[in-house]
Protein backbone atom coordinates (compact mmCIF):
# COMPACT_ATOMS: atom_id res chain seq x y z
CA UNK A 1 0.00 0.00 0.00
CA UNK A 2 2.02 3.20 -1.86
CA UNK A 3 1.43 5.99 0.19
CA UNK A 4 3.80 8.97 -0.45
CA UNK A 5 4.26 12.78 1.15
CA UNK A 6 4.77 16.01 -0.15
CA UNK A 7 5.80 18.19 2.95
CA UNK A 8 6.69 21.61 1.94
CA UNK A 9 7.09 24.13 4.51
CA UNK A 10 5.22 27.08 3.88
CA UNK A 11 8.13 29.79 4.05
CA UNK A 12 7.67 31.35 0.28
CA UNK A 13 6.55 30.50 -2.83
CA UNK A 14 7.22 26.92 -4.33
CA UNK A 15 10.66 26.41 -6.05
CA UNK A 16 10.59 24.19 -9.27
CA UNK A 17 13.03 21.97 -7.14
CA UNK A 18 9.64 21.80 -4.79
CA UNK A 19 7.82 21.44 -7.81
CA UNK A 20 9.98 18.18 -9.08
CA UNK A 21 9.43 16.83 -5.73
CA UNK A 22 5.57 16.78 -5.62
CA UNK A 23 5.72 15.26 -9.45
CA UNK A 24 7.91 12.51 -8.62
CA UNK A 25 6.31 11.80 -5.61
CA UNK A 26 2.90 12.08 -7.51
CA UNK A 27 4.31 9.61 -10.14
CA UNK A 28 4.92 6.97 -7.51
CA UNK A 29 1.70 7.49 -5.87
CA UNK A 30 -0.01 7.13 -9.25
CA UNK A 31 1.93 3.89 -10.53
CA UNK A 32 1.71 1.96 -7.72
CA UNK A 33 -2.32 3.04 -7.45
CA UNK A 34 -1.27 4.68 -3.96
CA UNK A 35 -2.10 7.85 -2.16
CA UNK A 36 -0.30 11.03 -2.48
CA UNK A 37 -0.78 13.28 0.33
CA UNK A 38 0.23 17.07 1.08
CA UNK A 39 1.03 17.84 4.88
CA UNK A 40 1.98 21.48 5.60
CA UNK A 41 5.28 21.74 7.88
CA UNK A 42 4.38 24.63 9.65
CA UNK A 43 5.64 24.32 12.86
CA UNK A 44 8.04 27.20 12.46
CA UNK A 45 6.31 30.15 12.96
CA UNK A 46 9.08 32.29 11.87
CA UNK A 47 9.45 31.50 8.57
CA UNK A 48 5.68 31.24 7.94
CA UNK A 49 4.47 33.18 4.85
CA UNK A 50 1.21 33.72 4.60
CA UNK A 51 -0.26 32.82 1.16
CA UNK A 52 2.61 30.06 0.55
CA UNK A 53 0.50 27.45 1.59
CA UNK A 54 -2.24 28.46 -1.11
CA UNK A 55 0.56 28.81 -3.66
CA UNK A 56 1.96 25.62 -2.84
CA UNK A 57 -1.52 24.17 -3.83
CA UNK A 58 -2.31 26.30 -7.03
CA UNK A 59 0.47 25.33 -8.12
CA UNK A 60 -0.25 21.58 -7.91
CA UNK A 61 -2.89 22.51 -9.25
CA UNK A 62 -1.82 23.69 -12.28
CA UNK A 63 1.04 21.32 -13.22
CA UNK A 64 -2.23 18.91 -13.15
CA UNK A 65 -0.86 16.78 -10.20
CA UNK A 66 -3.27 17.31 -7.12
CA UNK A 67 -3.32 15.82 -4.19
CA UNK A 68 -5.37 13.01 -2.54
CA UNK A 69 -5.65 13.68 0.69
CA UNK A 70 -4.23 17.13 2.44
CA UNK A 71 -5.57 20.01 3.68
CA UNK A 72 -9.40 20.27 2.79
CA UNK A 73 -9.51 17.09 1.25
CA UNK A 74 -10.56 13.51 2.26
CA UNK A 75 -8.60 14.06 5.44
CA UNK A 76 -8.61 11.01 7.04
CA UNK A 77 -5.55 11.49 8.52
CA UNK A 78 -5.67 15.05 9.63
CA UNK A 79 -4.93 17.53 10.33
CA UNK A 80 -2.73 18.11 7.02
CA UNK A 81 -1.19 20.84 8.85
CA UNK A 82 1.51 20.46 11.85
CA UNK A 83 0.49 23.99 13.37
CA UNK A 84 -3.19 22.23 13.74
CA UNK A 85 -1.85 19.08 15.68
CA UNK A 86 0.56 20.72 18.00
CA UNK A 87 -0.81 18.38 21.02
CA UNK A 88 0.03 15.56 19.65
CA UNK A 89 3.62 16.03 19.69
CA UNK A 90 4.35 16.33 23.36
CA UNK A 91 3.33 12.49 23.91
CA UNK A 92 5.66 11.42 21.28
CA UNK A 93 8.22 13.71 23.13
CA UNK A 94 7.36 12.60 26.23
CA UNK A 95 7.87 9.05 25.35
CA UNK A 96 11.13 9.56 24.46
CA UNK A 97 11.97 10.86 27.75
CA UNK A 98 10.86 7.88 29.73
CA UNK A 99 12.54 5.53 27.28
CA UNK A 100 15.66 7.55 27.52
CA UNK A 101 16.15 8.11 24.04
CA UNK A 102 15.67 11.72 24.57
CA UNK A 103 16.69 14.06 27.74
CA UNK A 104 15.75 17.89 28.61
CA UNK A 105 18.82 20.25 28.39
CA UNK A 106 18.51 23.81 29.70
CA UNK A 107 21.32 25.26 28.22
CA UNK A 108 21.00 28.77 26.84
CA UNK A 109 22.10 29.89 23.37
CA UNK A 110 24.70 31.82 24.95
CA UNK A 111 26.02 28.72 27.17
CA UNK A 112 26.28 26.81 24.27
CA UNK A 113 27.88 29.46 21.77
CA UNK A 114 30.81 30.11 25.00
CA UNK A 115 31.26 26.33 24.63
CA UNK A 116 31.43 25.89 20.99
CA UNK A 117 34.18 29.10 21.54
CA UNK A 118 36.19 27.00 24.01
CA UNK A 119 36.32 23.68 21.97
CA UNK A 120 37.34 25.64 19.30
CA UNK A 121 40.35 27.63 21.22
CA UNK A 122 41.50 23.91 21.69
CA UNK A 123 41.15 23.00 17.99
CA UNK A 124 38.58 20.72 19.10
CA UNK A 125 34.35 20.46 17.60
CA UNK A 126 31.91 21.20 19.71
CA UNK A 127 29.33 18.25 19.17
CA UNK A 128 26.14 17.84 21.47
CA UNK A 129 26.20 14.27 22.24
CA UNK A 130 27.80 11.73 24.24
CA UNK A 131 31.09 13.66 23.28
CA UNK A 132 30.04 16.18 25.70
CA UNK A 133 26.63 15.76 27.20
CA UNK A 134 27.39 14.13 30.54
CA UNK A 135 30.90 16.21 30.86
CA UNK A 136 31.82 19.73 31.55
CA UNK A 137 29.29 22.48 32.07
CA UNK A 138 26.80 21.47 30.16
CA UNK A 139 23.43 21.74 32.21
CA UNK A 140 20.82 18.76 30.93
CA UNK A 141 18.72 15.57 32.55
CA UNK A 142 21.61 13.11 31.96
CA UNK A 143 23.41 15.46 35.01
CA UNK A 144 20.70 16.80 37.23
CA UNK A 145 18.78 14.87 39.38
CA UNK A 146 15.23 13.93 39.00
CA UNK A 147 14.14 16.59 41.28
CA UNK A 148 16.65 19.74 40.17
CA UNK A 149 15.05 18.80 36.55
CA UNK A 150 11.42 19.25 37.79
CA UNK A 151 12.05 22.17 39.72
CA UNK A 152 13.98 24.05 36.75
CA UNK A 153 10.80 23.04 34.55
CA UNK A 154 7.92 24.41 37.39
CA UNK A 155 9.68 27.47 37.64
CA UNK A 156 9.13 28.10 33.91
CA UNK A 157 13.23 27.47 32.69
CA UNK A 158 13.21 27.40 29.31
CA UNK A 159 14.52 23.82 27.88
CA UNK A 160 14.62 21.62 24.73
CA UNK A 161 14.42 18.23 24.74
CA UNK A 162 17.39 16.34 22.46
CA UNK A 163 17.60 13.55 20.68
CA UNK A 164 20.43 10.69 23.00
CA UNK A 165 22.19 9.85 19.81
CA UNK A 166 24.08 6.82 20.30
CA UNK A 167 27.77 5.88 20.90
CA UNK A 168 30.29 4.06 18.90
CA UNK A 169 28.03 2.65 16.08
CA UNK A 170 28.06 2.20 12.09
CA UNK A 171 24.53 2.92 11.13
CA UNK A 172 24.07 1.41 7.69
CA UNK A 173 20.91 2.77 6.22
CA UNK A 174 19.16 1.72 2.63
CA UNK A 175 18.66 4.91 0.18
CA UNK A 176 16.44 3.43 -2.81
CA UNK A 177 18.73 5.65 -5.21
CA UNK A 178 21.88 5.77 -3.47
CA UNK A 179 21.84 2.29 -1.95
CA UNK A 180 23.60 1.68 1.19
CA UNK A 181 24.89 4.22 2.73
CA UNK A 182 26.74 3.92 6.24
CA UNK A 183 27.11 6.68 9.27
CA UNK A 184 29.03 6.72 12.30
CA UNK A 185 26.98 7.93 14.91
CA UNK A 186 29.93 9.62 16.60
CA UNK A 187 29.58 12.61 14.41
CA UNK A 188 25.87 12.87 14.84
CA UNK A 189 24.68 15.86 17.05
CA UNK A 190 21.96 15.38 19.20
CA UNK A 191 19.35 17.19 17.59
CA UNK A 192 16.63 19.08 19.46
CA UNK A 193 13.04 17.66 18.79
CA UNK A 194 10.68 20.05 21.03
CA UNK A 195 10.91 22.86 23.05
CA UNK A 196 9.83 24.43 25.93
CA UNK A 197 7.13 26.67 24.27
CA UNK A 198 5.25 23.42 23.12
CA UNK A 199 6.18 23.05 19.66
CA UNK A 200 8.25 20.15 18.22
CA UNK A 201 11.14 20.66 15.74
CA UNK A 202 11.00 19.26 11.94
CA UNK A 203 12.60 16.24 12.73
CA UNK A 204 10.00 15.12 15.70
CA UNK A 205 7.04 16.23 13.46
CA UNK A 206 8.07 14.81 10.39
CA UNK A 207 8.40 11.47 11.63
CA UNK A 208 5.21 10.80 14.24
CA UNK A 209 3.38 12.46 11.21
CA UNK A 210 4.64 9.92 8.32
CA UNK A 211 4.27 7.37 11.00
CA UNK A 212 0.77 8.02 11.91
CA UNK A 213 -0.14 8.77 7.64
CA UNK A 214 1.05 5.56 7.26
CA UNK A 215 3.76 6.60 4.87
CA UNK A 216 5.45 4.22 2.79
CA UNK A 217 8.12 5.97 1.52
CA UNK A 218 9.96 9.54 1.83
CA UNK A 219 11.03 10.87 -1.19
CA UNK A 220 12.52 14.10 -1.09
CA UNK A 221 15.23 16.53 -2.13
CA UNK A 222 18.80 15.72 -1.49
CA UNK A 223 19.08 18.34 1.28
CA UNK A 224 17.33 16.05 3.55
CA UNK A 225 19.72 13.68 3.63
CA UNK A 226 22.02 14.68 6.30
CA UNK A 227 19.15 14.13 8.18
CA UNK A 228 18.72 10.70 7.38
CA UNK A 229 20.47 8.90 9.80
CA UNK A 230 18.72 10.62 12.82
CA UNK A 231 15.55 9.61 11.21
CA UNK A 232 16.18 6.22 11.04
CA UNK A 233 17.37 6.56 14.53
CA UNK A 234 14.05 8.14 15.93
CA UNK A 235 12.02 4.88 14.11
CA UNK A 236 14.04 2.52 15.97
CA UNK A 237 13.25 4.86 19.18
CA UNK A 238 10.06 4.49 18.55
CA UNK A 239 9.90 0.78 18.18
CA UNK A 240 8.31 1.64 14.35
CA UNK A 241 9.22 0.40 11.08
CA UNK A 242 10.83 3.20 9.25
CA UNK A 243 9.32 3.78 5.68
CA UNK A 244 11.87 3.72 2.42
CA UNK A 245 14.31 6.78 1.77
CA UNK A 246 14.53 8.02 -1.62
CA UNK A 247 16.86 11.24 -1.52
CA UNK A 248 16.23 12.92 -5.26
CA UNK A 249 19.77 14.86 -6.60
CA UNK A 250 20.06 18.92 -6.88
CA UNK A 251 19.01 20.64 -9.59
CA UNK A 252 21.99 22.38 -10.48
CA UNK A 253 22.41 25.92 -11.89
CA UNK A 254 22.48 25.99 -15.93
CA UNK A 255 25.59 27.84 -15.81
CA UNK A 256 28.36 27.64 -13.01
CA UNK A 257 28.36 25.18 -10.10
CA UNK A 258 25.84 24.86 -7.35
CA UNK A 259 22.59 24.24 -6.90
CA UNK A 260 19.41 26.04 -8.04
CA UNK A 261 18.63 28.97 -6.01
CA UNK A 262 15.31 30.82 -6.19
CA UNK A 263 17.74 34.02 -7.20
CA UNK A 264 19.16 32.56 -9.99
CA UNK A 265 15.87 33.13 -11.90
CA UNK A 266 15.63 36.93 -11.96
CA UNK A 267 19.52 37.40 -12.21
CA UNK A 268 19.68 35.32 -15.28
CA UNK A 269 16.08 36.00 -17.12
CA UNK A 270 13.77 32.50 -16.62
CA UNK A 271 11.39 31.64 -14.08
CA UNK A 272 12.34 29.49 -11.34
CA UNK A 273 8.55 29.23 -9.97
CA UNK A 274 5.73 27.12 -11.25
CA UNK A 275 3.56 30.62 -10.85
CA UNK A 276 4.02 34.89 -10.57
CA UNK A 277 4.95 35.25 -6.89
CA UNK A 278 5.46 38.61 -5.36
CA UNK A 279 6.68 39.02 -2.40
CA UNK A 280 4.42 41.16 -0.12
CA UNK A 281 6.87 42.81 1.54
CA UNK A 282 9.05 44.01 -0.66
CA UNK A 283 6.74 44.60 -3.62
CA UNK A 284 9.05 42.41 -5.61
CA UNK A 285 7.62 40.12 -8.42
CA UNK A 286 9.13 36.46 -9.65
CA UNK A 287 8.69 35.54 -12.75
CA UNK A 288 6.30 32.11 -13.15
CA UNK A 289 6.28 29.70 -16.27
CA UNK A 290 2.86 29.79 -16.49
CA UNK A 291 2.85 33.84 -16.61
CA UNK A 292 5.64 32.70 -18.87
CA UNK A 293 3.39 31.37 -21.72
CA UNK A 294 4.88 27.85 -20.52
CA UNK A 295 2.28 24.78 -21.09
CA UNK A 296 1.98 23.23 -17.69
CA UNK A 297 2.38 19.66 -19.45
CA UNK A 298 5.19 21.05 -21.22
CA UNK A 299 7.06 22.54 -17.69
CA UNK A 300 6.15 19.29 -16.03
CA UNK A 301 7.71 17.06 -18.64
CA UNK A 302 10.94 18.77 -18.26
CA UNK A 303 11.34 18.96 -14.77
CA UNK A 304 10.64 14.50 -14.89
CA UNK A 305 13.73 14.50 -16.77
CA UNK A 306 15.46 16.57 -14.01
CA UNK A 307 17.23 13.50 -12.54
CA UNK A 308 15.18 10.77 -14.48
CA UNK A 309 15.74 8.91 -17.18
CA UNK A 310 13.37 6.50 -19.22
CA UNK A 311 16.69 4.26 -20.05
CA UNK A 312 15.38 5.55 -23.97
CA UNK A 313 15.88 8.25 -26.04
CA UNK A 314 12.18 9.17 -25.35
CA UNK A 315 11.61 12.59 -24.41
CA UNK A 316 8.28 13.66 -24.42
CA UNK A 317 6.23 12.17 -22.23
CA UNK A 318 2.37 12.77 -21.35
CA UNK A 319 1.53 12.26 -17.70
CA UNK A 320 -0.09 9.01 -18.12
CA UNK A 321 3.37 7.63 -19.90
CA UNK A 322 5.52 9.72 -16.99
CA UNK A 323 3.12 7.59 -14.47
CA UNK A 324 3.88 4.33 -16.40
CA UNK A 325 7.73 4.78 -17.22
CA UNK A 326 8.61 6.37 -13.95
CA UNK A 327 10.90 4.32 -11.77
CA UNK A 328 12.96 5.43 -8.74
CA UNK A 329 16.09 3.02 -9.56
CA UNK A 330 16.28 5.16 -12.54
CA UNK A 331 16.42 8.08 -10.63
CA UNK A 332 20.41 9.09 -11.15
CA UNK A 333 22.40 9.95 -7.63
CA UNK A 334 24.43 13.05 -9.56
CA UNK A 335 22.96 16.63 -9.98
CA UNK A 336 20.97 17.04 -13.19
CA UNK A 337 21.37 20.50 -14.82
CA UNK A 338 18.85 22.68 -15.26
CA UNK A 339 18.22 24.18 -18.77
CA UNK A 340 16.29 27.19 -20.04
CA UNK A 341 16.73 26.51 -23.21
CA UNK A 342 15.72 22.96 -22.97
CA UNK A 343 12.73 23.84 -21.30
CA UNK A 344 12.13 26.08 -24.21
CA UNK A 345 12.08 23.60 -26.74
CA UNK A 346 9.60 21.41 -24.71
CA UNK A 347 7.06 24.21 -25.13
CA UNK A 348 7.92 24.33 -28.59
CA UNK A 349 7.43 20.58 -29.23
CA UNK A 350 4.29 20.67 -26.93
CA UNK A 351 2.55 24.23 -28.88
CA UNK A 352 3.12 21.82 -32.44
CA UNK A 353 0.93 19.28 -30.37
CA UNK A 354 -2.23 21.05 -29.29
CA UNK A 355 -4.65 21.25 -31.90
CA UNK A 356 -5.75 24.57 -33.54
CA UNK A 357 -8.87 25.13 -32.13
CA UNK A 358 -7.60 25.52 -28.35
CA UNK A 359 -4.60 27.33 -29.46
CA UNK A 360 -7.33 29.71 -31.09
CA UNK A 361 -8.80 30.19 -27.70
CA UNK A 362 -5.12 31.29 -26.37
CA UNK A 363 -4.80 33.59 -29.12
CA UNK A 364 -8.49 35.18 -28.87
CA UNK A 365 -7.48 37.38 -25.85
CA UNK A 366 -4.64 38.61 -26.97
CA UNK A 367 -6.00 39.63 -30.23
CA UNK A 368 -8.66 41.46 -28.42
CA UNK A 369 -5.81 43.34 -26.32
CA UNK A 370 -4.78 44.63 -29.57
CA UNK A 371 -8.28 45.55 -30.52
CA UNK A 372 -8.95 42.51 -33.49
CA UNK A 373 -11.83 41.02 -33.25
CA UNK A 374 -11.78 38.38 -35.98
CA UNK A 375 -13.90 35.48 -36.34
CA UNK A 376 -12.28 31.84 -35.40
CA UNK A 377 -12.01 30.60 -38.66
CA UNK A 378 -9.60 33.00 -39.73
CA UNK A 379 -7.44 32.61 -36.64
CA UNK A 380 -7.19 29.30 -37.23
CA UNK A 381 -6.50 29.47 -40.11
CA UNK A 382 -3.57 31.95 -38.88
CA UNK A 383 -2.78 29.74 -36.50
CA UNK A 384 -2.23 26.73 -38.44
CA UNK A 385 0.42 28.76 -40.88
CA UNK A 386 2.18 30.37 -38.06
CA UNK A 387 2.48 27.75 -35.53
CA UNK A 388 5.62 25.70 -36.28
CA UNK A 389 7.67 29.06 -35.94
CA UNK A 390 6.19 29.48 -32.39
CA UNK A 391 7.76 28.55 -29.58
CA UNK A 392 4.80 29.96 -26.91
CA UNK A 393 1.63 31.83 -28.14
CA UNK A 394 2.96 34.84 -26.84
CA UNK A 395 5.21 34.85 -30.35
CA UNK A 396 2.11 34.65 -32.10
CA UNK A 397 1.49 38.07 -32.32
CA UNK A 398 4.71 38.87 -34.07
CA UNK A 399 4.51 35.94 -36.19
CA UNK A 400 1.02 37.40 -37.60
CA UNK A 401 0.15 41.16 -37.06
CA UNK A 402 0.32 41.71 -40.69
CA UNK A 403 -2.88 38.68 -41.14
CA UNK A 404 -4.60 41.48 -39.36
CA UNK A 405 -3.38 45.29 -39.92
CA UNK A 406 -1.45 46.92 -42.80
CA UNK A 407 2.26 47.03 -42.17
CA UNK A 408 3.08 50.66 -40.76
CA UNK A 409 6.48 49.85 -41.58
CA UNK A 410 8.87 48.12 -43.81
CA UNK A 411 12.43 46.69 -42.23
CA UNK A 412 14.69 49.42 -43.47
CA UNK A 413 17.37 46.61 -44.37
CA UNK A 414 15.55 44.73 -46.47
CA UNK A 415 14.22 48.05 -48.28
CA UNK A 416 17.50 49.02 -49.10
CA UNK A 417 18.19 45.69 -50.65
CA UNK A 418 15.01 44.68 -52.04
CA UNK A 419 12.98 47.91 -53.56
CA UNK A 420 14.95 49.19 -56.53
CA UNK A 421 14.18 51.64 -58.49
CA UNK A 422 12.11 50.04 -60.87
CA UNK A 423 10.07 48.49 -58.38
CA UNK A 424 7.46 51.22 -57.55
CA UNK A 425 6.33 50.91 -61.45
CA UNK A 426 6.18 46.98 -61.08
CA UNK A 427 4.18 47.27 -57.86
CA UNK A 428 1.74 49.57 -59.31
CA UNK A 429 1.35 47.38 -62.79
CA UNK A 430 1.39 44.11 -60.55
CA UNK A 431 -1.62 45.80 -58.47
CA UNK A 432 -3.35 46.22 -61.27
CA UNK A 433 -3.27 42.65 -62.50
CA UNK A 434 -4.20 41.68 -59.38
CA UNK A 435 -7.43 44.14 -59.21
CA UNK A 436 -8.77 41.65 -62.23
CA UNK A 437 -7.96 38.71 -60.04
CA UNK A 438 -11.79 36.87 -59.70
CA UNK A 439 -10.85 33.62 -58.06
CA UNK A 440 -8.82 34.80 -54.94
CA UNK A 441 -7.46 31.60 -54.10
CA UNK A 442 -3.71 31.25 -53.00
CA UNK A 443 -3.39 29.21 -55.58
CA UNK A 444 -5.23 30.83 -58.37
CA UNK A 445 -3.19 34.11 -57.35
CA UNK A 446 -0.04 32.50 -57.14
CA UNK A 447 -0.49 30.83 -61.13
CA UNK A 448 -1.92 34.49 -62.22
CA UNK A 449 1.23 36.33 -60.29
CA UNK A 450 3.69 33.94 -61.87
CA UNK A 451 2.56 33.85 -65.23
CA UNK A 452 2.63 37.51 -65.13
CA UNK A 453 6.24 37.69 -64.41
CA UNK A 454 7.00 34.96 -66.57
CA UNK A 455 5.93 37.70 -69.23
CA UNK A 456 7.41 40.37 -68.13
CA UNK A 457 10.57 38.89 -67.70
CA UNK A 458 11.69 40.40 -64.55
CA UNK A 459 13.00 37.27 -62.46
CA UNK A 460 10.62 35.98 -59.83
CA UNK A 461 12.88 37.80 -56.73
CA UNK A 462 12.38 41.31 -57.99
CA UNK A 463 8.74 40.52 -57.63
CA UNK A 464 8.40 38.58 -54.95
CA UNK A 465 10.66 40.11 -52.41
CA UNK A 466 9.18 43.82 -52.51
CA UNK A 467 5.51 41.96 -53.05
CA UNK A 468 6.22 40.15 -49.18
CA UNK A 469 8.02 43.75 -48.22
CA UNK A 470 5.00 45.81 -49.22
CA UNK A 471 2.50 43.09 -47.55
CA UNK A 472 4.54 42.07 -44.36
CA UNK A 473 6.54 45.11 -44.18
CA UNK A 474 9.69 42.84 -43.69
CA UNK A 475 10.67 39.79 -45.34
CA UNK A 476 9.49 37.24 -42.88
CA UNK A 477 5.65 35.13 -42.96
CA UNK A 478 4.66 31.90 -44.51
CA UNK A 479 3.65 31.36 -47.77
CA UNK A 480 3.03 34.85 -49.71
CA UNK A 481 0.47 33.67 -51.50
CA UNK A 482 -1.47 32.26 -48.73
CA UNK A 483 -1.18 35.60 -47.02
CA UNK A 484 -2.67 37.21 -49.88
CA UNK A 485 -5.56 34.73 -50.03
CA UNK A 486 -6.00 35.35 -46.28
CA UNK A 487 -5.99 39.20 -46.34
CA UNK A 488 -8.11 39.66 -49.47
CA UNK A 489 -7.78 41.95 -52.50
CA UNK A 490 -8.53 44.86 -51.27
CA UNK A 491 -6.41 44.60 -48.67
CA UNK A 492 -3.72 43.26 -51.38
CA UNK A 493 -4.12 46.62 -52.93
CA UNK A 494 -3.91 49.17 -50.69
CA UNK A 495 -1.09 47.50 -49.11
CA UNK A 496 0.87 48.01 -52.54
CA UNK A 497 -0.18 51.52 -52.97
CA UNK A 498 0.90 52.51 -49.63
CA UNK A 499 4.09 50.51 -50.19
CA UNK A 500 4.48 52.64 -53.52
CA UNK A 501 3.34 55.96 -52.11
N1 LIG B 1 9.38 20.38 5.49
C1 LIG B 1 10.47 19.81 4.78
C2 LIG B 1 10.71 20.68 3.55
O1 LIG B 1 10.35 21.79 3.58
C3 LIG B 1 10.15 18.38 4.42
C4 LIG B 1 11.33 17.49 4.23
C5 LIG B 1 10.88 16.06 4.09
O2 LIG B 1 10.26 15.76 3.05
O3 LIG B 1 11.11 15.29 5.00
O4 LIG B 1 11.24 20.30 2.55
Amino acid sequence: NVRVRFAPSPTGPLHMGGVRTALFNYLFAKKYNGTFVLRIEDTDQTRYVANAEQYIIDSLEWCNIPFDEGPGKNEKFGPYRQSERKELYKKYADQLLETGWAYYAFDTAEELDEHRKEHEANSKNFIYNWHNREKGKLVNSLVLSKEEVEAKINAGEKFVVRFKSPQDEILTMQDEIRGEIKIDTNILDDKILFKSDGMPTYHLANIVDDHLMQISHVIRGEEWLPSMALHVLLYRAFGWDAPKFAHLPLILKPVGKGKLSKRDGDKLGFPVFPLEYTNEQTGDVSRGYKEDGYFADAFVNMLALLGWNPGTEQEIFSLEELVKTFDLARVSKSGAKFSPDKTKWFNQQYLQEKSNKELVQLFLPILQVKGFDKDENFVEKVVSLIKERATFVNDFWDLSNFFFENPTEYDAKAAKKQWKEATPALMTELSEVISTIEDFSSQNVETIVKEWITAKEVGFGKVMQPLRLSLVGALKGPHLFDIIEMIGKEATIQRLKNAVN
